[in-house]
């Protein structure tokens, strides 16, 4: 006698179950920690890594050794092209696409007069225009009930220090791109939304580095986040229970920006 399996949230209890997400930069830090939240939530997840493609399969594997499902594909956020074919790919394979998480990121500092063209350049290609590209193709894909998030930043309001104005550039320019893309996608029940996190503790920007102690001094929480903690708020943007949040900017930053 053959069993059916039901994917429906109210039989399963996870909220995600039937549900595909193509995590971008999700090889390491907030993307992998969304990757494993998604999964346990139900989703099959498709992780998107540019160098990283051995912390990527390992996740996959941590993945399936849980009961949840994933697959890594390589799609450097700097070629449009691949990243296109990338999601395109995860449609075809599974059959739909309901949730796009973009965190791949970059942050390089350096003071005014020292401060690359080709890091400025990057800042925008990995920041800005990959969150563009991967949001067009995912959109082809996308029904009503999709969900488009972008790991922003609590920079896009304050940046304190020297040295990362083309980073808060970057994070600030998601705030007007999430406003446009929800109106762009709202009448097709779509919702398009930044997390905006604090400091978290991720390759990016260790707790135990040097600058640490100051990030908490500016904090009403003086802790780094945990990457599982920005995750949970990326769950409740692409769950049931936000179907009318969109085109906002939520912050999730130990009051960094308080
Ligand atoms: P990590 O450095 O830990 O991870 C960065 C991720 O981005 C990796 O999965 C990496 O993949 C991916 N990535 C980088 N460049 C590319 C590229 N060219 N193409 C595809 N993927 C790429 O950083 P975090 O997890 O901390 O950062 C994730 C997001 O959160 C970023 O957008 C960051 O700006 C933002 N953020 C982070 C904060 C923090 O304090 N950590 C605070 C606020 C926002 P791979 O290794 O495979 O190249």
């Amino acid at each position: 006698m053959s069993t059916t399996i039901n994917t429906t949230p109210a039989i399963t209890g996870k909220p995600l179950a039937g549900k595909v997400a193509f995590i971008h930069g999700g090889s390491r830090g907030i993307g992998a920690a969304t990757a494993r939240r998604l999964a346990r939530d139900g989703a099959t997840v498709a992780i998107g890594y540019a160098a990283s493609a051995i912390a990527a399969e390992a996740l996959v594997e941590d993945i399936k050794a849980s009961g949840g499902n994933a697959i890594a594909l390589k799609a450097d956020a700097t070629d449009a092209a691949a990243l296109t074919r990338a999601i395109d790919g995860v449609a075809d394979r599974f059959g739909r696409l309901d949730i796009l998480v973009n965190s791949a990121g970059v942050l390089a500092l350096a003071p005014l007069d020292q401060f690359t063209l080709e890091d400025f350049d990057r800042t925008v290609a990995v920041n800005i225009r990959s969150v563009f590209v991967a949001t067009q193709a995912a959109a082809r894909h996308m029904k009503e009930g999709g969900r488009i998030i972008n790991i922003g930043s609590t920079n896009a309001q304050r940046m304190p220090f020297a040295g990362g104005a083309p980073y808060a550039m970057s994070k600030s320019a998601l705030v007007g791109l999430v406003k446009g893309l929800a109106r762009d996608l709202g009448p097709r029940g779509i919702t398009v939304n930044n997390v905006a996190p604090g400091p978290v503790d991720t390759d990016m920007n260790p707790e135990a580095g040097d600058f640490a102690a100051v990030m908490h001094g500016l904090m009403a929480i003086p802790r780094h986040g945990k990457a599982d903690e920005i995750a949970g708020m990326v769950a409740y943007l692409a769950g049931p229970d936000a179907a009318f949040v969109t085109g906002a900017d939520l912050l999730i930053d130990g009051g960094f920006a308080a």
